[in-house]
């Protein structure tokens, strides 16, 4: 038989008695599958935990310790994924505070990006020669433990007034050398589809503006917020590129495949952009199956980052030959379409920067010694 990813690791197969945790058994198929309930029903406090997981002592004191940084929200969904007594399942990790969170390491840095620094108007991060950061809201569908932006993620003073967005939009709309938007967060999807439309239309009415990316994590967190209704509105809007954030194949379920089939079907490539973390997914194995995984459900693996020097993040960190070392045990070995570019974003501001295994031996003049994935001496003479 085929092997079919709806037919794996879903929410039902882990709790095959009525699809679900416990807590949410009475919840009708449709509360359930409503982006809204989700939203609505995030677990915010120990006592809602409590009831989905046996939580620890450290998860508990770092809850109490950690709330007044980076709040927890986690939508019932996810949390359906969590293993309930494993305190390191990569679902958990990613969505439950530890204590590490409250540790901050010397060289950790309140804007590592200089995400600030780069802002013509508020609003927009112009770094690139012909590529804008834009953010558009403060909130996402839940929390990241390991989130760069923790700092502004979920802090309503950060939020983007209406007065900002027409700021943005106007700056996109008189620097001609713009042609690609990255719309970001928080996660742009947390906007309404009519506030989304707003946006997208004002970009696809400026000539220069070639595409667009909505960068969001929702297919992962809230694969629910992909209505139809949704992908309706995006198909008038081609082309339109989602970014996503998938970190491990325990995330790759039947209700994240439907969205991004969803969204494929209407013609929109899908990325992703894993970030490297510690525990989660600094293994070569895990990254093939995910990337595996990713392909069969129409999403492209484009980067894996090295997690970066913001606060309170440094448990997650792996060293950098981690990543190096992941992508020698890719290339070569599986196809090259589940083969990313590993980066690290420069701390100051520097952007992306490409790391990968060193292929070339040596160079006498127009004579290149390389060697192969395996391991194999070749010699190619340039003309
Ligand atoms: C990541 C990023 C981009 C997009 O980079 P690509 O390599 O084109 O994906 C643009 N601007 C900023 C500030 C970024 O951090
Ligand atoms: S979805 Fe992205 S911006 Fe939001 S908390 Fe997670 S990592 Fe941060």
């Amino acid at each position: 038989m085929a092997y079919d990813i709806r037919t794996i690791n879903t929410v039902r197969d882990r709790y095959p008695e009525g699809g679900r945790p416990e807590v949410w058994k009475d919840t009708s198929q449709k509360d359930w599958d409503s982006w809204i309930w989700q939203q609505q029903k995030r677990i915010k406090n120990m006592e809602q935990l409590e009831k989905v997981i046996h939580v620890t002592d450290d998860e508990r004191s770092a809850f109490q310790n950690s709330h007044e940084m980076f709040n927890m929200g986690i939508t019932p969904y996810y949390a359906a994924l969590m293993d309930k007594d494993d305190p390191n399942c990569p679902i958990r990790l990613q969505s439950v505070p530890k204590g590490g969170e409250l540790v901050i390491a010397p060289e950790d840095m309140e804007d590592p990006l200089a995400e600030e620094r780069d802002m013509p108007v508020p609003g927009i991060t112009h770094r690139y020669p012909d590529r804008v950061l834009f953010y558009t809201t403060h909130n996402c569908a839940m929390y990241c433990r390991h989130c760069t932006r923790k700092r502004k993620v979920a802090d309503p003073d950060s939020a983007a007034s209406t007065n900002q967005l027409e700021e943005s939009l106007a700056y996109i709309e008189r620097t001609k050398s713009i042609r690609d938007v990255i719309i970001s967060g928080g996660d742009p999807l947390s906007n309404s589809d009519d506030r989304l439309e707003y946006i997208l239309s004002r970009l696809r009415a400026m000539n220069h503006i070639e595409v667009f990316r909505l960068g969001s994590r929702n297919l992962v967190t809230l694969p629910q917020r992909i209505t139809d209704d949704f992908v309706k509105m995006v198909k008038k809007y081609q082309p339109v590129y989602i970014h996503t954030h998938f970190n491990h194949p325990k995330e790759c379920t039947r209700e994240a495949f439907d969205a991004c089939a969803r969204l494929a079907d209407v013609g929109c490539p899908i990325n992703n952009q894993m970030v490297l973390l510690k525990g989660v997914n600094d293994d070569a194995k895990i990254v093939k199956e995910l990337n595996h995984k990713l392909l069969m459900m129409r999403v492209r693996p484009y980067y894996i980052f090295q997690c970066d020097m913001s606060q309170g993040i440094s448990h997650f960190r792996t060293p950098v030959e981690k990543g190096i070392e992941i992508i020698e045990k890719l290339r070569g070995w599986t196809s090259g379409m589940a083969v990313p570019h590993f980066v690290i974003d420069a701390p100051g501001g520097g952007g992306k920067i490409p790391l990968i295994p060193n292929y070339v031996i040596r160079r006498d003049g127009k004579k290149w010694l390389l060697r192969n994935y395996k391991g194999g001496q070749y010699v190619y003479n340039e003309p």
